[in-house]
Order: C-alpha cells, then sequence, then structure tokens
C-alpha cells in the first residue's frame, strides 16, 4: 500500500519550474531516498510534501487521502515529521529539555521521563542529556533533531540531508538509527548525498533531475545506470 503518492505536481516560483509534473510513489514500510544534483528540486518536494508550499498543479495523497491543500500542522498531526538540513533545536536548552518541549504534547509524568531516557539512549546522547544543546557537536546536533521529529511518532519521517557534515563512523551510526526506527514501523524518505549511507540504507532509490523523476531503482541499478553518472559529471559534492 502507498503510504504517499504524488499525482503530476508542479511547483513554478515566477519563471522557474523547480518540480515537474512528478508522479511519485513511496511504499508504506519501505525506506526510499531521494538523490540528485544540487537545485534539482529535492528540498521544494519536500516542502510540497510536508505544506510549507503550495503546489502549482497537481496532487498529494497521504495514506489514500488528499492533503494536496492541507495546513501543515494538519500534516503533522496525521504522521508526517520532518527533520530539515539546518537543525531546528533550542540551542540555549539542555538536551533533555528540548525533547522535554517535544514530548509534553502527549506524554507527562512517569511516561514521559521514560520515553525521554529511551529516546537518550536511542540517540546516544545520554552523557549528554544535561549539555546545551548549542554546545553539541555537529553529529550529535543532527541526532537530537531526529529525536525531535520522531519525539511526534510519525508513520512517515522525511530527513533532508540527515547526515551532512558528519564523519563517517556518525553517519554509519545515523544510518543504524535510520534503520531501528524503520523497523519499528517507520517509513522513510531520505535526501541524501552520501552513496554509501544510500547503499547503507535505501530499498529504493529516485533521482530527481530538473525538476522531473530522472531513474528509480536499487541503489546498485542506479549507480551503474551511465544517464545517471552524467548528469552528476561535473558536481563537486556528488
Ligand atoms: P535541492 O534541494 O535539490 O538542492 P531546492 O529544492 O532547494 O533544490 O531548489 C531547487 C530550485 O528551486 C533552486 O533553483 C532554488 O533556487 C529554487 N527555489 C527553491 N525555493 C525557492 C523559493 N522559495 N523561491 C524561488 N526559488 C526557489
Ligand atoms: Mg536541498
Amino acid at each position: 500500500m502507498a503510504i504517499l503518492e504524488t499525482r503530476g505536481l508542479n511547483k513554478r516560483f515566477g519563471g522557474l519550474h523547480v518540480t515537474n509534473d512528478v508522479d511519485f510513489t513511496l511504499e508504506k514500510g519501505e525506506i526510499h531516498c531521494l538523490i540528485g544534483p544540487n537545485g534539482a528540486g529535492k528540498s521544494t518536494f519536500f516542502r510540497l510534501i510536508l505544506g510549507e508550499y503550495l503546489p502549482s498543479s497537481g496532487q498529494i495523497f497521504y495514506r489514500g487521502e488528499e492533503i494536496t491543500r492541507a495546513k501543515s500542522f494538519e500534516r503533522i498531526r496525521r504522521g508526517i515529521s520532518v527533520k530539515f538540513q539546518v537543525p531546528g533545536i533550542f540551542k540555549a536548552l539542555s538536551v533533555r529539555q528540548n525533547l522535554e518541549i517535544a514530548l509534553q504534547h502527549h506524554l507527562d509524568g512517569a511516561s514521559l521521563k521514560n520515553e525521554i531516557a529511551r529516546l537518550l539512549s536511542f540517540l546516544k546522547l545520554e552523557e549528554a542529556a544535561h549539555q546545551l544543546a548549542g554546545n553539541l557537536s555537529h553529529g550529535q546536533k543532527q541526532w537530537l533533531e531526529i529525536g525531535m521529529a520522531v519525539s511526534l511518532k510519525p508513520q512517515l519521517l522525511l530527513l533532508d540531508e540527515p547526515t551532512a557534515g558528519m564523519t563517517p563512523d556518525e553517519t554509519f551510526a545515523t544510518g543504524e538509527m535510520v534503520q531501528a526506527l524503520n523497523a519499528e514501523g517507520v517509513t522513510v524518505l531520505a535526501v541524501e548525498h552520501d552513496m554509501s549511507f544510500v547503499r547503507q540504507i535505501s530499498h529504493k532509490v529516485t533521482v530527481l533531475h530538473f525538476g522531473k523523476v530522472f531513474a528509480q531503482g536499487t541503489i546498485d541499478e542506479i549507480i551503474s545506470d551511465d544517464r545517471v553518472a552524467a548528469i552528476y559529471l561535473g558536481q563537486s559534492d556528488a
């Protein structure tokens, strides 16, 4: 069953056609990576799914229901959550307080304490629990941000370049976190540049190019596709 589907999705900014007729299906339970050169429209596609941008035309369905023009908070309430490229954590508060803020909407008392403890362990942030979030290492900030996103108990988690700037060890640990969340039933759509990470986590890969779906398949099919290699030529970060 598809958890998310877009049909003929378009987004234009003035004369710039950033999302171009995208038909995309995300199966429930899958880990799907979205790749493509800089400026291909990956982040814009996320913002359309989240309702931060409204499409110029086309439709978006979540669990079979149309959400094309639903408000962002409504999509979040229905189980879509996101971790963007730029961390959205409260730097002047401790790690623990950040998680408390994210969780206190639906938990209190002992269940709140237990869930904070569970998340701190899951995010490898137990020893940093009382540090200010602003003082965390880059990788730890990303993990806290993932924690904030999963506090909402999403059914669909969107990750925009979750491993950007991470060391190889941090990247691998992030992959394990994503796989653990997926094993608990979370469907994942991740924008990612790091091909070793894409190989580690992805069941399926979609390549966006100039706002269009350019190729789709397993990581092995994608990396052996000469057309895909060609669009990355000359890109320093690919
Ligand atoms: P990616 O995440 O694949 O690097 P983006 O979705 O961020 O690509 O951007 C795709 C293109 O859309 C870029 O040319 C970018 O400048 C443009 N774009 C994104 N958001 C806006 C906006 N709010 N207004 C105008 N242009 C935008
Ligand atoms: Mg982007």
